[in-house]
């Protein structure tokens, strides 16, 4: 029997033959792609001649071509079309793989060429890519530990260990902790204001306890309506502290001596391989490069953001007075931003989806990258599909082919919750053809009925806006190496497109281009566009500042030296400046930030703002000319087809001329 993932594949651009593939394909496929790969890079390490640029480091990027294929559509279909089958291959298939990719790290011979080359770098001559494809191959061992010696290999493998350990641990923590705690109502007047719907889940919680009257838990979606519409301030504080206290009581679950050993642990690793501290050889890695232009960055927009957050408060201070309150809490914030908010502007999504077809916004998706890059949609029939739902477009730019789209918008059972854009193959050059990406955009709206096309929420749209941002940046992808292209840029630089798009979801004249309803035709009143201008930056001063807070509490956990005595000191110390409300003493936010103590966001909190900033200025930039000024189009696209290839802080001023600036996020928040 042959196995169709080991063969070369005889379809249409070479796209996924799914109609062949069978589940039990997989396995033996990845099994024999992994030896086949390790054979390569042993032929690399092995190599009888010198180590040269092109049979070293190019042979290393080029190597593993069709493994990587298949696991783009292994995990593609694990997200995007499962089950049970599926997934258990996933449990076998991922050791593998990190033990393959552990081989590749580990590999001495291998990191000896190429540390060689490296040194004699400057014998070579290389071009841009060819020198940052060097650099990234090369740092990426030194980061692994390959400079070290035997006993400090050993070190590092041991922190490695127990970080991942108490990391693990942390996130348990937090988890058993909001599960441990529950709020029991029988009184339904103590729940006034919060809807019919949300009570009745809270009714639901109480009969799985074998309890009567009402049950509300630290789950977000059942403690966010408590702060959000219960009138009584009592209750809304009794949670919020609760909330607060997660994995800070002192209790089993506290994290604050986690805390501690996590942070002198990634202080120690990041000593061991060379760097001041932990965000130093985090942000080695990023665009922002080093902690002190990120922290220079925070508190800059700390100080321009500060008075809005002060007025925002004061706004909702007002309405808080009315009920007797002369000093608003953090628990109250949420209650009256939702009571100013329905007083301003009252509007829900169902109102706008009648305007938002998804056809008509996939339209104007299309249209817009053909005004900005010349590119043009053809749907084809002639491409497999792993589900029918799917469609496939065949992108091209003139005559010539760009890229092959999967549009994949409705959600099943074997899908996960969200959107996200992947692709299926990567954009790369070798032996001079031009290999074209095979890009796929996900999603989850709903599906069209007999009566009703598929409508859009505002934020759905949005949402299509954004994935088809990252998608652009595949299919525009033009680059040598597979592994510099596209998408595979630095982890704060990756958001700029997408992000960018959805700019363009709030120009009125362009809305109302597509923006139409389904039945009548109408075109979105002009009041309705004001209301969702409005609502986008309702709260942003605050919103600010919360995000801010995150941001420098992260980098100072990461900092030089970094010494944490005791938590809630340490914590509120470190961002008194972004507080707008009186610190509770019986709560903390780092011990359940699981974002810096379990995820992978340590030292990089901050790239939410940074992200927008550099969106909102690349916008501003187009503002200024015309939102479809063909020169700047020409300039963005350039950055786009540029990938990983060049340093993104180089590649965004080649497009503006300048570094982002703080001022053009703050003129599109507050005006
Ligand atoms: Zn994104």
């Amino acid at each position: 029997m042959t196995n169709p993932l080991l063969q070369s594949f005889n379809t249409k651009y070479q796209s996924a033959p799914f109609a062949e593939i069978k589940e039990e394909h997989y396995l033996p496929a990845f099994k024999e792609l992994i030896d086949k790969s390790l054979q390569e890079i042993q032929e690399i390490s092995q190599n009888s001649e010198t180590p040269t640029f092109e049979n070293t480091i190019e042979a290393l990027a080029y190597s593993g071509e069709q493994l990587d294929v298949v696991s783009n559509i292994f995990f593609n279909l694990n997200s995007a079309e499962t089950n049970d089958e599926i997934q258990q291959i996933a449990q076998e298939v991922s050791p593998l793989l990190t033990e393959f990719a552990s081989k590749i790290s580990q590999n001495e011979q291998l990191f000896s060429r190429i540390k060689k080359v490296y040194d004699e770098k400057d014998h070579y001559t290389l071009n841009e890519e060819q020198k940052m494809l060097l650099e990234e191959t090369y740092k990426g061992f030194v980061r692994n530990g390959a400079l070290l010696n035997d006993e400090k290999k050993e070190q590092l493998k041991n922190i490695n260990i127990e970080l991942s350990k108490k990391s693990l641990q942390f996130g348990q923590n937090v988890l058993a902790a909001t599960n441990q705690y529950y709020k029991h109502l029988t009184n339904k007047e103590d729940l006034a204001g919060i809807p019919e719907a949300i009570l009745a889940q809270y009714e639901e919680e109480a009969k799985e306890r074998n309890l009567e009257g009402y049950v509300i838990t630290l789950q977000f979606p059942s403690l966010l309506p408590v702060l959000t519409y219960a009138e009584n301030r009592e209750l809304r504080k009794e949670l919020a502290i609760a909330n607060g206290k997660k994995s800070f009581d002192g209790g089993e679950f506290d994290n604050q001596n986690l805390i501690k050993e996590l942070v002198q642990l990634r202080q120690e690793k990041a000593e061991l391989l060379g760097y001041k501290s932990f965000a130093d050889y985090v942000l080695e890695e990023r665009m922002a490069k080093s902690p002190q232009k990120v922290l220079e960055f925070l508190n800059e927009l700390l100080t321009k953001a500060k008075p809005f957050a002060e007025k925002d408060v004061e706004e909702l201070s007002v309405l808080a007075k009315a009920d007797g309150i002369t000093e608003m809490q953090s628990y109250d914030h949420a209650y009256y931003a939702e009571k100013l908010r329905k007083q301003k502007f009252d509007f829900n999504d169902e109102e706008l989806k009648p305007y938002f077809q998804l056809d008509k916004v996939q339209e104007a998706v299309f249209g817009l990258a053909g005004k900005l890059f010349g590119l043009e949609f053809v749907e084809t029939a002639d491409i497999q599909k792993y589900h029918a739902d799917v469609k496939t477009y065949e992108i091209y730019e003139g005559e010539n082919f760009k890229a092959l789209l999967y549009a994949d918008y409705h959600p099943r059972k074997g899908k996960r919750a969200g959107a996200w854009m992947t692709s299926f193959k990567n954009q790369y050059i070798k032996n001079g053809k031009n290999h074209r990406p095979h890009i796929s955009v996900v999603c989850n709206f709903t599906k069209p009925t007999s009566e009703t096309p598929s409508l859009l929420t505002f934020n759905e749209v949005t949402t299509l806006f954004h994935e088809f941002g990252h998608a652009l940046h595949g299919v525009l992808a033009n680059t040598q190496y597979p592994n510099l292209s596209g998408t595979s840029v630095k982890w704060d630089f990756v958001e700029l497109p997408s992000q960018f798009l959805e700019n363009y979801c709030y120009e009125p004249e362009f809305l109302k281009t597509f923006a139409k309803h389904y039945q009548t035709g109408e075109v979105l009143p002009d009041e309705k566009i004001q209301k969702i201008e409005d609502s986008k930056n309702f709260m942003e001063g605050y919103q600010t500042l919360r995000q801010l807070s995150f941001g420098i509490l992260d980098m100072s956990y990461h900092a030089e030296n970094v010494k944490v005595e005791d938590v809630k000191t340490f914590e509120t110390e470190t961002i008194k400046a972004t507080q707008v409300y009186p610190t509770l003493a019986e709560t903390a936010v780092s011990t359940s930030f699981s974002h810096i103590f379990q995820g992978g966001y340590s030292a990089g909190y901050y790239s939410y703002k940074w992200a927008e900033v550099l969106d909102a200025d690349a916008f501003q930039y187009f503002k200024e000319n015309g939102v479809f000024d063909p020169l700047i189009s020409k300039k963005f696209k350039t950055l786009l087809e540029s990938g990983g290839t060049k340093d993104p802080m180089e590649l965004y001023k080649n497009f503006r001329g300048s570094e982002p600036k703080v001022e053009s996020l703050l003129k599109r928040a507050f005006g």
